[in-house]
């Protein structure tokens, strides 16, 4: 336990093993009645969650790595935010395609924070339609059919979205997949095939994606779809100046390049997008998740000329840019703004990151710590000299850490990545607390043997 957190009260508490009995009645209701196609979740039932700090139904109080899933970056129910909502919900919940005020200004909010190539914008309802509608307007605008997807490229679980993706569980067993579609591989550099360090890497992929293009393009290529670091498959962040060349190499080949900022917007890695890191200038980008921080919302945002060869009718969505949706996205970008949570991302970041890499240092099952900003990566192998995956230690890890109170969820190819991704409000003192949790959990069933 670091110093800090001795001395002063601790946030968290947890009472016995888990589930509480709260939990587990409610929890075997659940799996009474809704269907159970969900990934693991250490056995808590949420009650109420204030900034980072989690209650579940026991009256058990925990950090949350998790915010969701990178949904609420300004925090769980920021009072400001809540306070929009309940005004707006009183007003108006639901109307169609015809503007309100709030509509109005969401968009012109969301517009306003976006790089300024990016002119228009279009709301929708969950980051699955936001990617289908990046790969629509894509085709749309140039009249060809074919999209380049990555190798672990997690777009949604909708037939176009899983397609362009590159990850198997969305598509395995459901038939053919979405004609077109081209995937190469993402430089992942805990799992390089090739020597030469990042810039061997990034010549890898450039190399393999043009050469997948020659072999399985019939000429009609519209465009490339692309997260800024993949998420679902580990958060696995591309060598710097990846991103760049790839950009570079859509404007020489004349297609669209859009970018997946479903998760890596909205302050998550540092900066209010991704895509500023490398000062990308996509011709259209998917927006999901941060933008409602758990009001169901999402969005495309375009070029004006690129979005604009679609026509009257062509895109809409039920409930997009409904009344209190759109509350919800003025009031998130002002929290963004007012409390400077991109910055705060960074700074805290860079605090965890320093102390998981020491961490990895003293365990023989962290193999490797990635990221940036607040989405941070924990690679556990069985084995660091042979790298090969512990799933199995990442769902021990995952449970043990909530019996000692903080939150976390697991994402990866091999299913063995824990992931750090708090609030973006999180302050120091949350940040040590849980990172002690951490330590004591991964240190704690290494010694009894677990893994
Ligand atoms: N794109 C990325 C990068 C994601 O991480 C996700 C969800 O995790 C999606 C798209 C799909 O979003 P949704 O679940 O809201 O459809």
């Amino acid at each position: 336990m670091s110093v800090s957190t001795a001395e002063r009260e601790k946030i968290t508490h947890v009472t016995g093993r888990l589930p509480g009995p709260k939990s587990a009645a409610l929890l075997e209701r659940w799996h009474r009645v809704e269907a159970q196609t969900t990934g693991y979740q250490a056995p808590v039932v949420w009650d109420r969650a204030q900034g980072v700090v989690v209650t579940d139904v026991d009256g058990n109080r925990y950090l949350d790595w998790t915010s969701g899933v990178l949904v609420t970056n300004v925090g769980h129910c920021h009072p400001k935010l809540v306070a929009a909502v309940q005004q707006a919900v009183a007003l108006l919940i639901n109307n169609y395609e015809c503007p309100t005020e709030s509509r109005v200004k969401a968009a012109e909010a969301l517009v306003s924070h976006l790089p300024g190539h990016l002119d228009k914008c279009f709301f929708l309802t969950t980051g699955g339609e936001a990617t289908e509608a990046a790969t629509r307007i894509m085709k749309r605008k140039t009249g060809c059919y074919e999209v380049i997807g990555f190798h672990g490229g997690f777009h949604g679980r909708t037939f176009a979205s899983a397609s362009v993706g590159g990850m198997a569980g969305p598509k395995r067993g459901y038939g053919p997949t979405m004609p077109g579609v081209i995937r190469a591989p993402f430089p992942y550099a805990y799992r390089s095939p090739v020597d030469g360090g990042d810039k061997g890497l990034i010549d890898f992929c450039m190399t393999m994606l043009e050469e997948t293009v020659r072999a399985s393009s019939s000429g009609s290529l519209a465009g490339l779809l692309v997260e800024p670091y993949l998420g679902a498959a580990g958060f696995i962040f591309p060598p710097d100046g990846y991103l760049t060349e790839l950009e570079r190499w859509c404007r020489q080949k004349g297609i669209l390049f859009a970018l997946d900022e479903v998760q890596s917007s909205y302050g998550r890695t540092g900066k209010m997008w991704a895509m500023e890191w490398e000062n990308l200038t996509p011709d259209v980008v998917a927006i999901g998740k941060g933008i409602g921080c758990g009001v169901p919302t999402a969005a495309v945002a375009a070029r004006g000329e690129v979005i604009g060869a679609l026509g009257p009718g062509e895109m809409s969505s039920t409930v997009g840019g409904n009344p209190v949706s759109s509350a919800a996205v003025s009031a998130i970008l002002e929290i963004m703004d007012e409390e400077r949570l991109a910055d705060n991302a960074l700074r805290m970041g860079t605090i965890m990151k320093a102390r998981l890499v020491e961490m990895a240092e003293r365990s023989r099952l962290l193999g490797d710590v990635r990221g940036r900003g607040l989405v941070i990566g924990m690679e556990l192998v069985k084995d660091k000299r042979t790298k090969e995956p512990a799933p199995e230690f990442a769902r021990e890890l995952i449970h043990r850490c909530a019996e000692n109170g903080l939150l976390v969820g697991s994402v990866g190819i091999f299913g063995n990545v824990i992931r750090v991704a708090p609030p973006l409000v999180i302050d120091e003192a949350e940040v040590h607390e849980s990172l002690d949790i951490m330590e004591k959990s991964l240190l704690d069933l290494q010694t009894e043997g677990i893994a």
